[in-house]
């Protein structure tokens, strides 16, 4: 079995409602995917994406001129062998970002081909460790919702059975978070999840007093604090509150979950699979992250993470966010506050090809 040719194209998909957190808006969402043809006539696809306006054509380039002629006449079932072959050529121009983006969009391709080859779906060919997944709600909870619209989102997400429901913080009032966590929390009741998500807005000084007020709401994690790149900072305000720290979506490699897991700056480890360097990347920070008696809850793409969260015993749940909707042939179904990783051989992602096609900005080259 060989790699015949390995290549990229992008599609630019409009956002399913108006979405503000506290360092961004969203217009679009770039979806990069790089797709594996081998020898037997086979072919895996994987994807990324950006949800910045740029980014997705530098992807699609260092897939097609790069990555993907240095993967050709490789066995695909040699995963570590292919990842790690990228690995030292990226690194050279960027061990986190651009290059690390393209690495993931090719290693979750190879997966799809891993478990089409073996005739097995992803969940169970990574471990099986669970037939379904709790699902939380971040759709509902966006920091450009007024308090109404938060309560009327709050009382939908409850009405449709979700296990819990995240809220966006990040207002410059801090008494105005605490508002809109009292008014979330007195919908969910006591027994529900709630979280909370910063963006990366915060000085660790002023998470440590926002998070002493947020306190008596019972919050199940504090996700995104500080800038990702203040390690010090997140093990300092972990060390001063009893809220559990998440974060991960900005991390690139088990190199930087290592370093935080460390450092003490993290409680609930968050990696997305196509940003943190794919699959393989994925697996190891999640065992990693096991190893340390931590768990492990992935950054959206919840059709993509479903199967992996289902393969390890230390998960917690997908994060609920319709965003791939549009171009997909059935979206994920929630019954009863779980979806169910379905059972075809590949990663299980049901794509919509010809939905897709009319939001195609390039082409295979
Ligand atoms: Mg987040």
């Amino acid at each position: 079995m060989r790699i015949e040719k390995a290549w990229a194209e992008f599609y630019q998909i409009p956002v399913h409602r108006e979405m503000h957190d506290a360092i961004r808006h969203f217009s679009k969402m770039d979806l990069v995917f790089a797709h594996v043809r081998m020898d037997e006539g086979l072919v895996g696809s994987g994807f990324t994406y950006s949800i910045i306006p740029f980014g997705a054509r530098e992807i699609c380039s260092l897939i097609n001129e790069g990555l993907g002629p240095l993967i050709q006449g490789m066995d695909p079932r040699d995963h570590e062998l292919i990842w790690n072959r990228m690995w030292r050529q990226v690194d050279w121009v960027g061990r986190g970002g651009i290059a690390v983006l393209a690495v993931a969009a090719i290693d979750i391709a190879i997966w799809d081909l891993k478990a089409k080859i073996a005739g097995m779906p992803l969940h169970r060919l990574l471990g099986g460790a669970r037939k379904r997944v709790p699902v939380y709600n971040t759709d509902g909870g966006w920091l450009n919702h007024s308090i109404e619209q938060l309560i009327e989102e709050t009382k939908r997400i409850v009405a449709a059975g979700f296990r819990g429901t995240k809220i966006k913080v990040g207002k410059d009032d801090p008494a105005e978070d605490a508002e809109r966590i009292a008014a979330v929390r007195e919908v969910l009741g006591p027994h529900r999840t709630l979280m909370v998500d910063a963006n990366e807005r915060f000085t660790s000084a002023e998470a440590i007093r926002r998070a002493r007020m947020w306190e008596p709401y019972n919050l199940f994690w504090f996700e995104e604090p500080l800038p990702a790149e203040d390690l010090l900072g997140h093990a300092s305000l972990k060390a001063h509150t009893s809220i559990p720290i998440a974060l991960g979506e900005s991390l690139f490699t088990r190199f930087q979950f290592r370093d935080y897991i460390a450092t003490g700056g993290v409680s609930i480890v968050q990696p997305d699979a196509c940003r943190c360097g794919g699959i393989t990347e994925w697996l190891k920070i999640a065992h990693m992250a096991d190893c340390h008696n931590m768990q492990v809850s992935p950054h959206f793409v919840m059709e993509l993470h479903l199967p992996l969260v289902a393969a390890i015993p230390n998960s917690l749940f997908v994060e609920y966010i319709p965003s791939l909707n549009p171009v997909l042939t059935q979206p994920l179904e929630l019954i009863d506050g779980y979806f169910t990783p379905n059972e075809k051989p590949g990663l299980g992602v049901p794509f919509d090809w010809e939905k897709l096609r009319s939001f195609r900005v390039s082409h295979e080259n």
